[in-house]
């Protein structure tokens, strides 16, 4: 039986395997959680940034790429680019889906244990948070059903509407295989 935790908190406090960063294209840093990850985890992550940087320009919408965390308490970041919410009129669900997607695949290739994701898109990118949740619950419930490795995804929902969205749709989401705590 694999699980997914719906918990309240900040995403820099979690001890797994990897954390998501919902990072920008130029993987130099932002704000929100962004910039929560980099302040606390060091330097040793930024650094890393900028190697992959140097290697392959960066990280393109709904990709994934990963670094160490630094002086956090989980082993990787995986940093993942949502899209910017622009009417929906921009792929702007399936650019999330791919975010959330590519996350856990990453995740699944380093044959980890436990992730924690943070609301991708939903600060400053704007993606209202309702159809985020949707979207990230299904497309996690999927990977968890394909895949080997990985058996316990932690939401870390950092404001208390998103708590309340997550809460009130889990049980769209049940099956024999995954239980939602
Ligand atoms: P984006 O640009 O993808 O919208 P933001 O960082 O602005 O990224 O917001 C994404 C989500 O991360 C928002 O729901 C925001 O409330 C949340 N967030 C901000 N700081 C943290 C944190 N320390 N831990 C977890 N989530 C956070």
């Amino acid at each position: 039986m694999k699980t997914i935790r719906i918990i309240k908190g900040d995403i820099t406090q979690v001890a797994v395997d990897a954390i998501v960063n919902a990072a920008n294209t130029s993987l130099l840093g932002g704000g929100g959680v962004d910039g929560a990850i980099h302040r606390k985890g060091g330097a040793e992550i930024l650094e890393e940034c900028q190697k992959i940087r140097a290697k392959q320009g960066g990280c393109g919408v709904g990709e994934a790429v990963v670094t160490t965390a630094g002086n956090l308490p989980a082993q990787y970041v995986i940093h993942t680019v949502g899209p910017t919410w622009r009417k929906g009129e921009n792929n702007e669900a399936i650019l999330l889906e791919n975010a959330y997607r590519n996350s856990f695949k990453l995740a699944e290739s380093l044959q980890l244990k436990t992730v924690a994701f943070p609301n991708i898109s939903t600060g400053v990118y704007r993606f209202p948070k309702q159809a985020a949740a949707q979207v990230a619950l299904r497309t996690i419930c999927e990977e968890l059903n394909k895949g080997q490795s990985v058996q316990e995804v932690i939401f870390v929902c950092f404001d208390d509407e998103n708590l309340k969205i997550y809460q009130e749709i889990k049980a769209d989401f049940l099956s024999q295989d995954i239980e939602i705590m």
